[in-house]
């Protein structure tokens, strides 16, 4: 029984990403065929440089869809079941999450929340509840296994589980989906797991991508407001005024 560690990698992302989103935006825009323009992108007829800057120029425009060609694929591990349960909420994206029915959980890890880590009375009440939930998971694996549940019994031993015990994900989201994914979860408004998760791999992608990413982060940077309302604004940017709201 263990504190776990918020860990982010990218595995993988659409080779080529800036020609491609380059050529579904000219698609749009050009008389001729992307097909016939594609082997001289990629003999570097047009520069990386000025392809970027054209993508930048349409994305101001509000014209997102091109982006949805490329994707990426993060793995994730040292998060709660209380984090993967507001991530896999995100319809746009496809997940595969560690089975809690075929992995073992008796020695399961956990995610400490820093609130409850600062307070030593605080923290000794969980860790103690952590150990307590981790006996009894193993030992109702236990009875059950004696009753015939073979190796069934994790599935239901499971349910003793707290939403602490730690999970692991691959996510793949395309560029639209994570910037939507950033405005939402890279927010003050959002809880603080997923929004530490949300970051690290913000912080990814703006290296991996600036076009798209350089300015991503939550809605308030793009909006130039705060659009959460008197009750929930954390005060980084101005509240919407009727001016704006217009
Ligand atoms: C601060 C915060 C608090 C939250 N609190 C709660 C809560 O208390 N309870 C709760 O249940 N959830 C809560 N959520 C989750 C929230 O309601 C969304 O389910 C979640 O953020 C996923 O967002 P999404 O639907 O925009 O994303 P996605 O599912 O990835 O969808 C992306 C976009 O596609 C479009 N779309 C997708 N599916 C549909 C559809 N069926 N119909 C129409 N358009 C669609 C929408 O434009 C959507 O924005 C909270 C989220 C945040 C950020």
């Amino acid at each position: 029984m263990a504190e776990a560690r918020l860990e982010v990698k990218l595995l993988a992302g659409t080779p080529n990403a800036i020609p491609l989103i380059y050529a579904a935006f000219r698609q749009c825009y050009s008389p001729g065929f992307v097909g016939d323009l594609w082997p001289r992108l990629m003999q570097g007829e047009i520069s990386p440089e000025k392809q970027a800057g054209f993508i930048a120029k349409v994305l101001e425009s509000g014209h997102d869809s091109p982006v949805e060609h490329v994707s990426y694929s993060f793995a994730v591990q040292g998060i709660s079941r209380a984090l993967t349960h507001q991530l896999v909420r995100h319809r746009i994206a496809s997940y595969s999450q560690q089975s809690q029915r075929y992995v073992d959980e008796s020695d399961f890890e956990y995610v400490l929340p820093p609130a409850i880590a600062r307070i030593p009375q605080a923290r000794e009440k969980f860790e103690r509840f952590m150990l307590e939930a981790g006996r009894a998971y193993r030992e109702l694996k236990a009875i059950l296994q004696e009753h015939d549940r073979g190796n069934k019994a994790g599935e239901d031993a499971r349910f003793v589980l707290p939403q602490a015990s730690e999970s692991k994900i691959v996510v793949t989201m395309n560029c639209r989906s994570l910037l939507h994914f950033f405005e939402l979860r890279c927010c003050r408004r959002a809880q603080w797991e997923i929004r530490k998760m949300a970051w690290k791999m913000l912080k990814i992608l703006k290296d991996e991508l600036p076009v798209i990413f350089h300015h991503a982060g939550p809605r308030c940077e793009r909006l130039g407001y705060c659009p959460e309302g008197e009750r929930f604004t954390c005060g980084h940017k101005p509240l919407r005024t009727p001016a704006a709201s217009a």
